[in-house]
């Protein structure tokens, strides 16, 4: 059943400061309307219940990325095809690249945008992995003024978040890490391209002396949100690269995943898969 497209409203406001005004004076009213790339299936379906949406695309403070000694800050809008055509983000954040580069076709990727693929939550979403292993940070911001949170704090449950029905999601803050981080990504699909996860795991490492000083491993796909795994984190930090720090590792990973059933997967595929990358990544680590 496709959508009444007459009992919708889409308004665009000129400016941030506007746009804010509308989202607190009618708190819960009118939600936020990005690129659509989520929203628009939804419509199409007849399963977009919410009536009121406030046009953010123009809004040009959730636009651009900025490049400081300590971090890269990216807008809210910022789509996959700016992602990917970001120097700094090529050689530092290549996971972020990547992730955008795996995401849907060139018209999602020119459409689609972080904010929206954050916000819209789905644990099954490419980036989220890729921003949770570089430990990135939100801002959100209402018309009271803006907070900056950590981004493995933003998802509580299953299309359950932090941020609240006046604040929109303004800025993502990547920090820049001094020393040769290690970067593992892997999307796996049904097929190459064009193709939701049915497991998406991002890892990072710095590796000093056979001896893991520091890593960061989140996947997606494997619970109902996308997951910081912080305990296999804790199972591997300062430990030696060897045969022995692998298994310990994957039987903390085991205990930590729980996917499961649905249309494109099953829950037991996902584990043995969330497994073996985990293992190739450590692998590859310590080659
Ligand atoms: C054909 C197709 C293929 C796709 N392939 C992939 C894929 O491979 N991987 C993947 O991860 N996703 C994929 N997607 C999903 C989608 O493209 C992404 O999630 C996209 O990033 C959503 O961004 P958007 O700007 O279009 O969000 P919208 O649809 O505009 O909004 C999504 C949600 O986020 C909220 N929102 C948006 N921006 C903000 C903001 N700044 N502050 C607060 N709330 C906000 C909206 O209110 C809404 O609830 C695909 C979609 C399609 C249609």
């Amino acid at each position: 059943m496709r959508a009444y497209i007459p009992s919708y409203q889409l308004v665009t406001p000129p400016s941030l400061g506007e746009a804010l005004d509308v989202l607190a004076a009618d708190n819960g009213v009118w939600r936020p309307f990005a690129g659509g790339t989520d929203l628009m299936v939804l419509l199409e379906a007849g399963k977009l219940p919410h009536k009121n949406y406030l046009n953010i695309w123009n809004l040009k403070e959730l636009r651009g990325i900025e490049v400081t000694g300590q971090h890269v800050t990216l807008g809210g809008l910022t789509t996959y095809t700016e992602v990917q055509q970001e120097k700094v983000l090529q050689k530092e954040f290549p996971m972020l690249c990547q992730a955008a580069s795996e995401t849907g076709g060139l018209a999602i990727q020119n459409r689609g945008t972080l904010g929206g693929n954050i916000v819209n939550a789905s644990p099954a979403a490419d980036s989220p992995p890729a921003l949770l292993a570089y430990d990135a940070e939100l801002e959100l911001r209402s018309h009271k003024g803006e907070r900056w949170v950590p981004y493995h704090e933003f998802h509580t449950g299953y299309k359950q978040m932090i941020i609240r029905p006046d604040e929109l999601l303004t800025r993502i803050r990547l920090p820049r890490v001094p020393g040769t981080l290690q970067h593992y990504y892997r999307k796996v699909g049904t097929r190459k391209a064009q193709a939701i996860s049915k497991v998406c795991f991002a890892g990072t490492a710095l590796v000093r002396d056979r001896t893991i000083d520091d890593l960061r491993i989140a996947l997606g796909s494997v619970a109902p949100v996308p997951l910081r795994c912080v305990k296999t984190e804790e199972a591997l930090r300062g430990s030696e690269l060897n045969q022995t720090t692998i298994d310990r590792a994957t039987a903390v990973l085991a205990d930590e995943v729980v996917p499961i059933d649905d249309i494109r997967s099953t829950s037991n595929y996902r584990h043995r898969v969330s497994l073996n990358l985990l293992e190739d990544f450590l692998q590859q680590l310590r080659a």
